[in-house]
This record gives structure tokens, C-alpha cells and sequence, in this order.
């Protein structure tokens, strides 16, 4: 969908909330006439109006229209700038049902705004210089993070913190410009090498700055380190045959760290370009390790390590105890459930397990039959975020790392050159486009394109 850039000028408003029935719904109206539309559809308990009222507070009152009482209301008022559009905003409690509430907007509307586009409000707190780009597409994110690990990074970055990090890395690179530029006339050997020194200490420190958010990507951080896993099952349900048949498959990257004893031995296997690491030395669990003493700690820590448990049932057998104890004891954890033995005639209650888990994937470890069902499984969850590192992370928007990524290269080019004592023109022109990534990811000097792309992923009303 594409729009045409709208007025800034106007009043525009919306309702904020889902449609359907709720206890409360909400009609924000954002503009130089939100406090005067307001005046004319509310009166409040105590007869005073919107426009009387101090920002940030909170009034009792009706909707009316030709004296009927529409709703009964709680408005707030939040006047420019602090608000979250920078301009005098409204936003009118109302009772949560359809009728009603699209009767206050309606009333709203007529009253002098228009309906705002998608997105609308949080493109006004950018043009107004409220948020930046990252943080405005934070906004989205936050709207839409489906687990906690994906609210979090949202809420840092809209905090502020990669804008932060940029921002800093941004002067560094604009004051090397600047040296540059005082320089450029000169030819090279007369270019103090001071001044050079200086440069390329800058470039080195920006481009460490750009990998550390890099590495510190949802992406990056798995790829570099990669997901922690552990095949969990009752005894003979065919775990090792499961870890066995994997790593036929696939290649096996890393095995022994020297210096150390079996028992820390790392594997590895690279599923679609994804290294999986299992937890331990087998990567393995059985339940009597969860409900044997000794073993308990060191499993329990696995399990909690581990980015991804594979549950491995054996289908030729009806649901044991141990298997129960392990669903409910692994219920929390990313998990995939494997039915083995598909070879011989099922007997397992397989519907119990889908009520469980939404990934089921039945294979013969054996036989080797839908071992890549289960890879593409694995594959999927990472590349569609849904395994999350626990470690920080910075950035995880795509758009974001990329441009970042092409400064870092752009950054590393640019110290190439002034190593090898290339023209500086040829230096300032990566600084340059460098500088132009890390604005595009801050959304400074921004196509209208670009904004429309990203406010149109916004739902009416944000
Ligand atoms: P673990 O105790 O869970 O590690 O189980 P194992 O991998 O040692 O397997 C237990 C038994 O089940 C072995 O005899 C395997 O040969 C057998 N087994 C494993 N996978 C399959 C399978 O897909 N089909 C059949 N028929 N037997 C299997």
C-alpha cells in the first residue's frame, strides 16, 4: 500500500485500541485542534472543557451529540510537546463495543479532523523529532513481539541504545571526515602523520563499535556461537541412534577442546548452515537424570542452557510414565517433539503429544527416514526467530543490520586505503557512504519511500 505523504498540519484521529468488544476502547486525536474538537463532543462532571484543562491530566465525563448521550468517558489531555505525537493529543477512554466507539470517532471526525493513516501517530513523533527511525520501527516491534526475549530487545531500542551506540560511532566518524577534509589539499607526504594516525584510530575504533552491535545481532549470535540443543527421551526410545544418524548426516564441525576430559567434549553439527551445538557430551537426557540426585543439577542445567529441546518418543509403544514426566517437565522450554520408530506399527498416542507441542515430527533414526523433516524443523525455528539467544542483543531488525553491515565493510575499505596510502578522496568517499548507512538506519535524511514502507506495517490508530 502506498499513500501520499499526508499533511503534517492537520488534526488526525483514530481509535488506538482493537476492534471488538473490550472494556475500554480508545479515540486518540493528535493535532492543533485536538483540544478544541474535543471541546465540542465532551462535557465534563464538573463543566469545565479540554482546552481549559492542564496537560497530563485526567477528566470524567459524556460524549454528547444534540444532547444525547453518547458514552460515558474518561479523557486525557497531553499537550504539545510532551506528548507522544509532540502535538496537543486526546484520547478519549470509552466503552469498548463497535456501535460505540465508532460513534465517538464519527463524531470526532465530523467535528473537523480526518481519520489518520496507518501508522500516522508514530510518523508524526518521528517527523517531529520524538523518536528516531529505530526507535519509531521499535514502536512496531514492540507492538508485535511475540516472546520476551524479542519485547526486550524492543524496548532497549527504544530506549534509545542502538541509537546511542550509532550516534557515537556517527561523530567519530565525522570528526576523521573533518581531518580529512582539512587535509585534502595536500599532497601526501606533506600530510603530517599525526593527522593519518589520528584517522585510521578512528576508523579502527568505529569499526569495532559497528561489529560489536553486528555480533551482538539475534542472527549474528547465533550464527557465530550457535544454538544450544539436547535430545531428551526415555531409555530406548532411540536418542543416540537419533544423534548418531545427525551426525551421519551432517557434518560434525568441532569435537574435543584440548585439556579437557571427555566429559566436555563439544558437538557440533552444522544443520543448514545453523552449527548446533549439543549441550554436553552426548547432548543427551533421561528422565532418571531428572529424578536421580546426582544427575539432577548437572541435567537440570542443561535443560536450561539449552535453546531447544528434542523430545524423542518412541512410536512403536504406548506413552510410558517417564514419558509424561518428561513433557510436563519440559513444557517451558522451545521444543520439538520427535515420534521414532515410524518403521514398525504405531502404538503411541500421537494426538496427545500435538496437544503439547506444535512441531511433531516422526522419523526412523534407524532407517534414516525424515531425519531432514527434523533438520528443516530446526532450520525453520532459527531462521524465523523463534529460538532466541539469552544473551543481550542490540539489533535484531533486518533493515538495521544490514545497513550496518555495509558501513562496517565500507569502514574496513576505507582503513584498507589509508594503509596502503591511497588518495584520501577515496577515504572519505567510504567514510562518506558509510555515514550514509548508519543515517539510514537513523533515519536521518530519509526518503519518503523508505517512511512509507515502515509506517504502513502499523496498524490504524499507532
Ligand atoms: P536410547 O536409549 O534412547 O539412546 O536408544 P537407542 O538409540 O540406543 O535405541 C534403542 C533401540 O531402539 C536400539 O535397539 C535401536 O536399534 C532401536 N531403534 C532406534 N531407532 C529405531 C528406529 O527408527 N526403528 C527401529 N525399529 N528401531 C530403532
Amino acid at each position: 500500500m502506498h499513500f501520499n505523504i499526508p499533511d503534517t498540519q492537520d488534526t488526525i484521529a483514530s481509535i488506538a485500541t482493537p476492534i471488538g468488544e473490550s472494556g475500554i476502547g480508545i479515540v486518540r486525536i493528535s493535532g492543533k485542534d485536538a483540544l478544541e474538537i474535543a471541546d465540542e463532543v465532551f462535557v465534563s462532571k464538573d463543566g469545565f472543557k479540554p482546552s481549559d484543562f492542564k496537560t497530563y491530566t485526567v477528566h470524567y465525563g459524556w460524549i454528547i451529540k444534540d444532547k444525547e448521550i453518547i458514552d460515558e468517558v474518561i479523557l486525557t489531555v497531553m499537550r504539545q510537546p510532551k506528548s507522544y505525537t509532540k502535538e496537543d493529543v486526546v484520547e478519549i477512554n470509552c466503552h469498548g463495543g463497535i456501535i460505540a466507539m465508532r460513534r465517538v470517532l464519527d463524531l470526532v471526525l465530523a467535528g473537523g479532523c480526518r481519520l489518520s493513516e496507518p501508522g500516522e501517530f508514530t510518523r508524526r513523533a518521528f517527523l517531529n523529532g520524538r523518536l528516531d527511525l529505530t526507535q519509531a520501527e521499535a514502536v512496531l516491534d514492540i507492538i508485535r513481539a511475540k516472546t520476551d526475549s524479542a519485547l526486550r530487545v524492543s524496548m532497549e531500542q527504544l530506549r534509545g541504545v542502538l541509537s546511542k551506540t550509532l550516534n557515537s560511532l556517527r561523530e567519530i566518524l565525522l570528526e576523521a571526515l573533518s581531518t580529512i577534509e582539512a587535509n585534502i589539499d595536500f599532497p601526501e607526504e606533506e600530510l603530517g602523520s599525526v593527522n593519518l594516525k589520528q584517522i585510521n584510530e578512528k576508523l579502527i575504533k568505529v569499526k569495532a563499535g559497528l561489529s560489536d552491535i553486528l555480533n551482538s545481532s539475534r542472527q549474528g549470535k547465533i550464527f557465530r556461537e550457535g544454538i544450544r540443543a539436547v535430545i531428551c527421551g526415555s531409555p530406548n526410545v532411540g536418542k543416540s541412534s537419533l544423534l548418531n544418524a545427525l551426525l551421519k548426516e551432517e557434518r560434525s564441525i568441532v569435537t574435543a577442546i584440548a585439556g579437557t576430559t571427555r566429559d566436555t567434549i563439544e558437538e557440533i553439527i552444522d544443520i543448514r548452515g545453523i552449527p548446533v551445538r549439543l549441550v554436553d557430551t552426548a547432548g543427551i537426557i533421561e528422565p532418571r537424570e531428572l529424578v536421580e540426585k546426582k544427575a539432577v543439577e548437572r541435567s537440570k542445567n542443561a535443560i536450561k542452557l539449552a535453546d531447544l529441546v528434542i523430545l524423542i518418543f518412541d512410536g512403536s509403544k504406548r506413552l510410558s510414565r517417564e514419558d509424561t514426566f518428561l513433557i510436563a517437565k519440559l513444557k517451558k522450554k522451545q521444543g520439538i517433539a520427535v515420534i521414532n520408530k515410524i518403521d514398525l506399527k504405531p502404538k503411541i498416542e500421537i494426538e496427545k503429544i500435538k496437544k503439547r507441542f506444535s512441531l511433531v515430527i516422526e522419523i526412523s533414526a534407524k532407517k534414516h527416514k525424515n531425519i531432514n523433516l527434523l533438520e528443516d524443523a530446526i532450520a525453520n525455528l532459527v531462521y524465523g526467530g523463534k529460538i532466541n539467544s539469552s544473551e543481550p542483543i542490540m539489533v535484531s531488525n533486518l533493515r538495521h543490520i544490514e545497513a550496518i553491515r555495509e558501513a562496517e565493510k565500507l569502514i574496513a575499505a576505507g582503513a584498507n586505503s589509508l594503509d596502503n596510502k591511497l588518495h584520501l578522496e577515496l577515504v572519505a568517499e567510504d567514510i562518506k557512504s558509510a555515514l550514509g548507512c548508519i543515517d539510514k538506519v537513523l533515519g536521518r535524511g530519509f526518503s519518503e519511500d523508505l517512511l512509507d514502507r515502515i509506517f504502513n506495517e502499523f496498524c490504524i490508530g499507532k
